[in-house]
């Protein structure tokens, strides 16, 4: 695929959500693109997710008579993170996720309204399931562009831009450079790459090689070092999802049973236990050491469910006790000791919970009655929690409205843009709500994809 003139107009590195976008909406324009991806086949982590997408103001929220529109999902989208966010990224992020969400209806994805939801911790549905998940998302897209002027190259790392004449003019590869008008980097986040989680992702680092990442294993971080090695500067620090877990298994569990009780290594609970997902993480690293343990009594292990959480069952349950990944003591003090807790304040709180149980009403952290179950029934069983599981990363190119990929001095790199977990700057301490990185790699990608084109001379 090499060659001395241009050989495509846009070249799109990296086809998942964004790439993909990018692609499609570059064609629309006229152009003909190139998107190379390393995997054996297109959709990345897009097509491996849970296929949730983050936006106001959608047919499928009229449908439900929910009255919404970009204007409130900014200003919850920033409030939430106390304004620490490119501001002009996560403004056109708001106001085009909703015009997103319709492409993608009219490309034939179904987001059901029946599985809208408030999702994050927003008070508004603005969780958009794509019925068949994140797989139905990449599908629509990757057949979009079927039949235009795309040619797909797969199994191809790309690791270097090719610059010439003071612009990113395309890609080197094994064969020699390919030129092109433009750049897209969609090459996802870094998730898979232990030595930039220590440099750009420390909370997660901190977990050592108990961490593990769930997305594409081509999520390495390529993209944001070329970038990086074209001048680009870097968005947000220390940002992605983490997802609490015990790690009996590698699986992905978003939420632990409601009826855990979590305390803290001082013995105290600390939260509701069935919070949001999108901000656990966040405010257990508040905690001593960054941990907690998981308490509950040989009543509730005899009698065990819980919603999409296979694990924990009486008969698994039994076989992490036995495993020893689940500690277990005959009584309270006992096991205080035996997983390093201040035995005299696990009593109190234990206490005051089952009190609260018994009342039917959780008067310190206001969890719901249907999960409250005392602790009383010996033996007693603590297990470590902690934030092991990366889901995405969220540090990345630094990018302006345009998508366009910035310097240190905040000047364009001409030719070169980027979408989706590439880019950072869109997220904060807290996970403004499931869905918008989906959304940020879509959105951002239809718009990367219309201005390379137009950048390449569409
Ligand atoms: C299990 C799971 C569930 C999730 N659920 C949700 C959800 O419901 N909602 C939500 O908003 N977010 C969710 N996420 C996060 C979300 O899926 C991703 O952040 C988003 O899809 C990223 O899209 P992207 O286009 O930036 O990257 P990707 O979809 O990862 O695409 C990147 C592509 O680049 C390719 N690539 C990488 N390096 C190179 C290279 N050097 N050369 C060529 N190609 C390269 C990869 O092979 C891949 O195909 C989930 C993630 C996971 C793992």
């Amino acid at each position: 695929m090499a060659g001395s003139e241009r050989d495509f107009d846009v070249i799109v590195v990296g086809g998942g959500g964004g790439g993909l976008a990018a692609a499609t909406v570059a064609a629309a324009e006229g152009a003909r693109v190139l998107v190379v991806d390393a995997d054996k086949k297109l959709g990345g982590s897009t097509s491996l997710s849970t296929g949730v997408f983050y936006a106001a103001g959608t047919s499928v929220q009229r449908m439900l008579g929910i009255e919404d529109n970009p204007a409130d999902q900014y200003r919850y989208y920033m409030n939430v993170n106390q304004h620490k966010l490119e501001a002009s990224v996560v403004h056109r992020l708001c106001h085009d996720s909703g015009p997103t969400l319709e492409w993608l209806l009219s490309l034939g994805v179904e987001f059901k309204p029946g599985d809208l939801y408030c999702s994050g911790v927003d008070g508004i549905p603005r969780g958009h399931m794509a019925a068949g998940h994140g797989a139905s998302i990449a599908a629509a897209l990757e057949g979009s562009f079927t039949g235009k002027t795309v040619d797909v190259v797969l199994n191809t790392r790309v690791q270097e831009l090719l610059v010439e004449g003071g612009r990113v003019a395309g890609i080197q590869t094994a064969d020699g450079p390919v030129r092109a008008g433009a750049v897209v980097i969609s090459t996802g986040g870094f998730g898979n790459n232990r030595r930039m989680l220590a440099e750009l992702y420390p909370d997660a680092a901190r977990q050592g090689d108990a961490a593990w990442y769930i997305g594409s294993k081509h999520s390495k971080g390529d993209g944001l070092n070329m970038g990086r090695a074209v001048g680009a500067d870097i968005a947000g620090y220390n940002r992605g999802l983490l997802l609490l877990t015990t790690g009996f298994v590698q699986e992905l569990e978003s939420h632990l049973p409601g009826w855990l009780v979590y305390v803290n290594r001082e013995g105290r609970r600390f939260v509701d236990e069935y919070t949001e997902y999108s901000v656990l993480a966040e405010v257990l690293r508040e905690q001593l050491a960054g941990e907690c343990f998981a308490i509950f009594d040989e009543a509730t292990r005899a009698t065990a469910k819980a919603p999409n959480c296979p694990n924990w069952t009486p008969d698994r349950l039994d076989h992490f006790i036995k495993s020893k990944q689940i500690n277990s003591a005959p009584t309270l003090a006992e096991l205080a000791d035996l997983v390093g807790v201040r035995a005299e304040t696990l009593a109190t709180t234990i206490e005051n919970y089952n009190a609260d149980c018994d009342a039917g009403q959780d008067t310190w952290f206001f969890k719901e009655k249907k999960w409250l179950q005392a602790v009383r029934k010996p033996p007693f069983f603590a297990a470590p929690i902690r934030p092991q599981v990366v889901c995405w990363t969220g540090t990345g190119l630094r990018i302006d409205r345009e998508a366009r990929v910035l310097n240190k001095a905040d000047r364009h790199i001409a030719g070169l843009f980027a979408a989706g977990e590439a880019t950072g700057g869109m997220f904060g301490e807290c996970y403004a709500a499931g869905g918008a990185s989906i959304g940020n790699a879509v959105t951002y990608g239809r718009v990367a994809g219309r201005n390379a084109a137009r950048f390449a001379g569409h």
